[in-house]
């Protein structure tokens, strides 16, 4: 394949020669984007589940090769990446593992770390590199045509080695993250999961549970609910739009820690919720000061945007800003 020229330069030299990618949905496909415009590896091979899928990826020319079965797709790579539901991780182990040639990093982008080593360790042979990760980055949407090679771009990639992890392998996965564009974390897979379900998994079931009581609603129109959804439900709506499959399995596999910070949620809200009957406007006025706070912390860590957002395109991610930027823009 060519050396294209990205954000490193055009005398890049490929961190790993090939790059198999197993589940070629919105972060897979944003891998294979990325990849390739950083000249991040010198071949792609991908393979998905459906022949729709795998039809779709070959059209859209994102990879090198584009496999039948998962086991093809692994022949002669020296790094691959699962990008499937976490639900999923363990059934691809058991059926790339014996194709993986001794020196290989496997690694996966699944929002639960503690299961997926779980059920992907056993099925990976001695002498293969198992280094999991999560990129924080995502979109609402799935598939192949969602994904954008941006997406990593000031992110953060956890990575959670298991604790006889090669420091060199570790090293040379936290490098292509960075070469994505992505800010490179490294902590255990029980805090990952415990940081994650509060920051990420939380949040998407309230959004979810609170677009679900809406629906249920018998005394608000649903043409009332759409029409005046500016007033806050949109922007649930937008969170509770995300993939069915992709975050029943998160939830089934980060049961513990999510139901840990669930009991949590359950008691702040209950106070909150005395607060209101009892007219304490003080506890109310402080939280709403605390959280307000939380909100420009993240915006002045260049997390988001502070641009007023009413629905119209967000004129801060029109352009991206250097060096992120493809050349020419
Ligand atoms: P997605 O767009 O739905 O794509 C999933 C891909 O996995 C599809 O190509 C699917 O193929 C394929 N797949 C499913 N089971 C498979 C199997 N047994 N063998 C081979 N391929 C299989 O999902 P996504 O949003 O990219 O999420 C993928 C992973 O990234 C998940 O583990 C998720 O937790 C993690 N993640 C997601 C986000 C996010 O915001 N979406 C952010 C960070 C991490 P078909 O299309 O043929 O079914």
């Amino acid at each position: 394949m060519l050396q294209q020229k990205g954000r490193r330069g055009v005398s890049a030299q490929p961190i790993f020669d090939r790059l198999a990618l197993i589940g070629v949905g919105l972060i897979g496909s944003s891998i294979a984007r990325a990849a390739r415009a950083e000249g991040v590896v010198r071949s792609i091979a991908a393979t998905a589940r459906s022949g729709a899928t795998r039809r779709r990826v070959a059209e859209l020319g994102i990879a090198d090769q584009v496999t039948e079965t998962n086991a093809a797709a692994v022949d002669g790579a020296d790094l691959v990446i699962v990008c499937v539901p976490v639900g999923q991780c363990g059934t691809v182990a058991a059926e790339i593992g014996a194709h993986l040639k001794p020196g290989t990093t496997v690694s996966d982008v699944g929002s639960v770390k503690g299961s997926v080593i779980k059920d992907m360790a056993p099925h990976l042979p001695a002498g293969v590199h198992f280094v999991p990760a999560h990129p924080v980055a995502g979109t609402e949407h799935s598939g192949p045509d969602a994904g954008f090679a941006e997406l990593f771009v000031n992110r953060w990639c956890i990575l959670t080695p298991p604790e006889n992890a090669e420091n060199a392998a570790v090293e040379r996965l936290a490098a292509f993250w960075r070469a994505l564009g992505a800010n490179v974390e490294t902590m255990p897979a029980e805090h990952h999961d415990l940081v994650l379900a509060i920051t990420s998994h939380v949040p998407h079931l309230v959004a979810y549970s609170i677009v679900g009581t809406v629906d249920d609603l018998q005394t608000v129109t649903r043409s009332e609910v759409m029409k005046f959804s500016a007033g806050g439900f949109r922007d649930f709506t937008r969170i509770a739009a995300s993939d069915p499959t992709m975050w029943r399995d998160v939830f089934l596999h980060n049961k513990d820690a999510v139901l840990e910070m669930l009991g949590r949620f359950n008691e702040d809200i209950s106070a909150l919720a005395r607060a209101i009957r009892w007219g304490d406007g003080d506890a109310l006025f402080n939280l709403f000061t605390r959280t307000r706070a939380i909100r420009r912390g993240i915006v002045e860590i260049g997390q988001d945007s502070p641009a007023p957002d009413f629905g119209r395109p967000h004129p801060a991610l029109t352009a991206l800003p250097r060096p992120y930027a493809a050349d020419g823009d």
